[in-house]
């Protein structure tokens, strides 16, 4: 099916082209029609399946069939974190180039100045996270009267980061009419009960399971030292020819921990993380689109939501201790179709941890036992013991001494302040 099938117009359509789209992916093929016919849409899609697109997209038609001379926002897009609202941001510039509607993007953490200037000047289209946004619209830079579509991306990880509260204030202080459009890579009870309490007889669109990681993905697994694992994502760096890696880190000393071990192994590499400044974020993520760093370190609040296209492996350095983001994690190979590798290591007390992951996907990771750093007996679990396995280095180490399950949040807030453009 080709975009022109969608109902979309002429200058959208070129824009799609012009970014190199040759066909819609099957969230656009779903959402944009009834996006187009004015129906409210929850959507279960993961990052990497082209879910901005299928919202930005109808948004932009939509508000420029009725565009007037002095902007309003007359759209506005709730995001979970900087980077997303960002990446979403620069897509609404993508996507819109060919039409006279103005966009904002609006978060916490960098000066405010520019973006009540662009609120001042007038918008069509307001992409925040939710701390700015609300703390804009307490002291009246803000008004959100004449929204006429309401995008909510990554529910989920809204839910996740404690911001369901500053949400449902938000939405309280838009029209009532309105089109709304949710999104979440999973449906927990609580977006359920949110995306019931928002949406009008919503066309569901759901394409990725996100217990199915996407099918290209190769998935290995390398049981190791908690000790050895440095030396193993050295060894994994070099020897597997890794181009252009995600590197997952479950907090941000750890990530930082990688980067001063690569740097000291002359790898370059940088950690995308809540504790950086926005400023050094933004930096480290352009050094490694443009291709001058091959590691990106990050944690799953800073990475999650980032468009990174060409990541050719996602290494997991640790794994998660919730199933769910392991799912997430990996989706940032193999975007938009292409093929990726997703490695991860597995340390003593990580066990259940990986038995959470194989039992959410469905099956089990591929072990590879052959690697110059295997795991002590006592590192591997009982169903994995090998007979000849290292003697123990990390000796009477119990499983499940690790981090809790849940939790680790923080890093909330938003931050932006792009200034006022197309
Ligand atoms: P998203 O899920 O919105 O973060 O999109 C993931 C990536 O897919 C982004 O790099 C988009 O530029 C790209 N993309 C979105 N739609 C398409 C399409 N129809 N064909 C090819 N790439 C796409």
């Amino acid at each position: 099916m080709s975009f022109e099938r969608l109902g979309l117009s002429a200058p959208l359509l070129r824009a799609v082209a012009e970014a190199g789209y040759r066909e819609p992916t099957p969230i656009q093929r779903a959402a944009i029609g009834p996006a187009l016919a004015g129906k409210d849409i929850v959507g279960c899609a993961q990052t990497g399946t082209g879910k901005t697109a299928a919202f930005a997209l109808p948004v932009l038609q939509a508000l420029d069939a009725s565009a007037e001379d002095d902007p309003k926002i007359r759209a506005l897009v709730l995001s979970p974190t900087r980077e997303l609202a960002a990446q979403i941001g620069e897509c609404f510039g993508t996507y819109g180039k060919h039409l006279d509607l103005w966009h904002t993007v609006i978060f916490g953490g960098v000066s405010e100045g520019p973006q009540i200037k662009a609120l001042r000047d007038g918008i069509d289209i307001l992409v925040a996270t939710p701390g700015r946004l609300l703390d804009l619209m307490r002291r009246g830079f803000v008004d959100l009267r004449s929204v006429e579509v309401f995008v909510l991306d990554e529910a989920d990880h809204m839910l996740d980061m404690g911001f369901l509260p500053d949400v449902r204030r938000i939405v309280a202080a838009l029209p009532v009419r309105r089109q709304n459009l949710l999104f979440s890579a999973t449906m927990p009870p609580e977006i359920r009960g949110l995306a019931e309490g928002l949406l009008h007889e919503p066309v569901s669109v759901g394409v990725e399971v996100v217990s199915k990681p996407v099918e290209l993905i190769e998935q290995k697994l390398y049981f190791v030292d908690k000790a050895d694992k440095p030396k193993l994502l050295l060894d994994l760096l070099r020897e597997r020819g890794v181009e252009r890696s995600l590197v997952f880190s479950r907090t941000k000393h750890g990530a930082n921990r990688v980067v001063q071990f690569l740097d000291k192994s002359g790898v370059r590499s940088a950690a995308i993380h809540g504790n950086k400044s926005q400023n050094a974020r933004t930096r480290a993520l352009d050094a490694f689109k443009r291709g001058e760093l091959s590691v990106l370190v990050a944690t799953d609040i800073a990475a999650r939501g980032i468009d990174i296209d060409g990541v050719s492996h996602v290494i997991n350095f640790d794994l998660p201790n919730i199933p769910e983001t392991y799912v997430h994690r990996i989706g940032r190979t193999a975007r938009a179709g292409a093929s990726g590798i997703a490695l991860s290591m597995c340390d003593a007390e990580e066990h259940e941890f990986l038995a959470d992951i194989e039992k959410l996907i469905g099956r089990k990771l591929e072990r590879v036992d052959e690697h110059p750093f295997p795991a002590s007996q006592a590192a591997m679990p009982a169903a994995n013991a090998r007979p000849g396995g290292r003697p123990g280095s990390s000796g009477g180490r119990r499983p499940g001494g690790g981090p809790p399950r849940r939790g680790g949040g923080g890093g909330g807030g938003g931050r932006g302040g792009s200034p006022r453009r197309r």
